[in-house]
């Protein structure tokens, strides 16, 4: 047996790290890119997968170790491209507790990788974010997988719960150091505000990914912004211009390029389900990132929250700052996940792309992520057949909490 690692992430622990030794996942439902095979074994070695044999074709060696997972699915951890906390836990907290609560909680739900997504806040709060994020990222097994700047550079037209005193148009002083320090991997970000165009292509430089929200884009200027660079919509349908038959707005200019991608916040708040659906049809599943916007409060019960400088209240899982605008949300990805299912009918292996392979294509890490093909990062979720989390595992390395009988049969072969 392994020696059991203990592990620096606060409240997540390592049970069985396996970096040396191979490990044969058997008996589960296990996802290959648009379907669940059955009567194979997957082979996890050195944090990445390595090979899905067909059961009969595996020959255990010794020191291999097996992994019964029977009754349950294997598939690809979940990637939330944005979230800005759960748990009682923020990014702009700024602190390895923080983000370790965070983590935590996230991996709880099946999530392996995720952007922590910063807000609109003054410079100083902004880069104590990010220093501690990319810090943090360092950490082995940490599910931080980069950061997603949302703000300072919005509309204040279009702002949502977005600080309106910290608003600023964007200078190159201020956000070229930022993306310099490397990890930042999206920007949501308002290309109509003096300067956007060029923070738009030095993020393109900087090998960032540009999304377009909390802003009110035109159709024919929009056309260019995606024909230049952007390539995805922040949480589709808010804090954004809507459309108008006769003024379509940036949305359908997006809608038009078929390398764009629609972030949808899956709570069926933010978005009505018919909208939803709507969506789903107009764009197909490869398009659609299914993402939290998770706050806070994700995970506690109702009650009043800090977000960023303001507070806001949580009533019946639903986030709204005193004036009543929607802010942020208390959605998990597993939820978003069977929202989608249940919203739009849809099989697991209909929906689950838009948590897993479309938000990791996004941002220009699949197949490495959001996949279990050969090669890629061991990052495994085992879930019971009502989708009930069993354990998850982040390169190949097992993660406390949800010991489950069909994952604590590991054994030596
Ligand atoms: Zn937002």
């Amino acid at each position: 047996m392994d020696a059991i690692l203990s592990f620096a992430l606060a409240s997540m622990k390592i049970v069985g790290a396996v970096l040396l030794t191979r490990l044969l996942i058997e008996n589960g439902q296990i996802w290959q890119e648009d379907r669940f095979l059955r009567d194979h074994t997957l082979i996890v070695a050195d944090g990445v997968v390595r090979a899905l044999q067909p059961a009969d074709a595996v020959r255990a060696r010794p020191g291999d170790r097996r992994v019964d997972s029977r009754g349950a699915y294997v598939i690809p951890g979940l990637v939330d491209l944005h979230v800005h906390g759960s748990n009682d836990c923020d990014v702009m907290d700024a602190t390895a507790a923080s983000l370790s609560g965070l983590s935590a909680f996230l991996v709880r739900q099946g999530v392996t990788s995720y952007l922590g997504t910063t807000m609109t806040e003054s410079a100083e709060k902004i880069e104590a974010a990010l220093a501690a994020m990319r810090n943090f990222m360092e950490r082995p097994y940490s599910p931080l997988l980069g950061i997603h700047l949302e703000g300072p550079f919005l509309n204040r037209d279009f702002r949502g719960s977005q600080a309106e005193e910290h608003l600023r148009p964007p200078r190159r002083e201020e956000y070229l150091p930022w993306f310099a320090a490397g990890h930042i991997k999206l920007i949501t970000m308002a290309p109509e505000l003096p300067g956007g165009e060029e923070l738009m292509r030095d993020a393109c430089a900087h090998g960032v990914t540009v999304a377009i929200g909390h802003s009110g884009a035109s159709y024919a200027a929009a056309q260019g912004y995606f024909a230049r660079g952007a390539s995805q919509v922040t949480h589709t349908f808010n804090g954004m211009v809507g459309i108008h038959h006769r003024q379509p707005g940036f949305f359908v200019a997006a809608i038009e390029r078929p390398e764009t991608t629609f972030q949808v916040i899956a709570d069926g708040v933010h978005v009505h389900p018919a909208v939803l659906r709507m969506l789903l049809r107009l764009v197909g599943g490869e398009r659609l990132l299914a993402i939290t916007d998770a706050m806070r409060a994700a995970g506690l019960p109702d009650g009043r929250f800090a977000l960023g400088e303001r507070r806001v209240t949580v009533k019946d899982g639903v986030s709204r700052s005193d004036d009543g605008r929607l802010a942020g949300s208390t959605l998990t990805m597993d939820q978003a996940l069977k929202n989608l299912m249940r919203f739009c009918d849809l099989t697991l292996a209909e929906a689950l792309p838009m948590v897993t392979r479309a938000p990791a294509r996004a941002i220009g890490v699949y197949p490495r992520k959001g996949s279990l093909q050969a090669g890629a990062d061991a990052d495994i979720v085992f879930w019971d057949e009502e989708l009930g989390p069993r354990a998850t595992m982040i390169g190949g390395a097992l993660i406390e909490p949800a010991p489950d009988p069909c994952i604590a049969a590991t054994a030596d072969v």
